[in-house]
């Protein structure tokens, strides 16, 4: 009986996490401020991406390869974070698409490079991919997954009374869908804002004129509205594009030139 007490408790509370103001992401002098994942969700990270690299076939194209690793070279020289083991690997797959977990795992499609072009363009996407890690991201979409599944078991506790088994199972098993595919859900709008940011500071610290991520992320929209009739990409689905995604970086321009002016 005391733990069904308990339960709504701990759903108010993970429901207060959510809206806590959040944590700044730039400090003076425009260094990123890190946050750290917990360890349990780096191991989920690292036994995703092998998961991917055993089912996912590698790239052996040079080209790809060469761009990649010589970029995330540069980029990886001006994060600071202690503790990640960074990995930057091609995946053949033609769909534009990039992502990153928890632990400093990146995959790249093949895809991708039709829309990134050149350097800059590519190190736009991995900055930002790079940025979901250092500002765990994915730490705090999983503090939503999770406030969602214990809604989930008050739910069953309160409304499943009077309800038949079968479909209080049913219920269980919808939330229990969204807690477990917790690494394939999307990052929240304002993740994804921060990561253009903070994507578009790394770029600028490592060399990469951030005007170009403007540029690359027009690219972007342009491929969107090209291929609406088809079935949407997981980057795109993962990752909204719109006008008011590309103003807001290129409101935050002037902030990334200064650090690209000041190397
Ligand atoms: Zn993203």
């Amino acid at each position: 009986m005391k733990k069904f007490l308990l339960l709504p408790l701990a759903a108010l509370s993970f429901h207060f996490t959510s809206c806590a103001p959040v944590a700044p992401d730039t400090g003076a002098n425009g260094q990123v401020i890190v946050q750290r994942p917990s360890n349990s969700l780096v191991q989920q990270g690292l036994k995703e991406f092998a998961s991917i690299k055993s089912k996912k076939r590698i790239s052996h194209n040079s080209t790809y390869n060469a761009q990649t690793q010589r970029v995330a070279a540069r980029l990886k020289k001006v994060i600071i974070m202690p503790g990640a083991r960074w990995e930057f690997v091609v995946f053949e797959d033609p769909t534009p698409n990039a992502f990153a977990l928890p632990g400093g795992k990146v995959g790249i499609h093949t895809g991708l490079f039709q829309i990134t072009k050149n350097d800059a363009g590519l190190a736009a996407v991995l900055g930002h991919e790079i940025s979901h890690v250092t500002r765990n991201h994915a730490g705090a979409r999983q503090k939503r997954t999770m406030g969602l599944a214990l809604g989930g078991l008050v739910l069953d506790q309160v409304l499943g009374k009077g309800k038949s088994k079968t479909e209080r199972a049913k219920m269980a098993a919808g939330y229990g869908t969204l807690a477990t595919v917790g690494l394939a859900l999307p990052f929240s709008r304002k993740a994804e804002l921060e990561a253009d940011r903070i994507g578009a500071l790394y770029m600028a610290k490592a060399g990469y004129n951030p005007t170009e991520a403007v540029t690359m992320w027009q690219r972007f929209a342009a491929y969107k509205q090209k291929n609406s009739s088809k079935k949407t990409p997981e980057f795109l689905s993962t990752h909204p594009l719109d006008s008011t995604r590309i103003n807001a970086l290129r409101a935050y321009l002037p902030t990334a030139m200064k650090e690209y002016n000041r190397r």
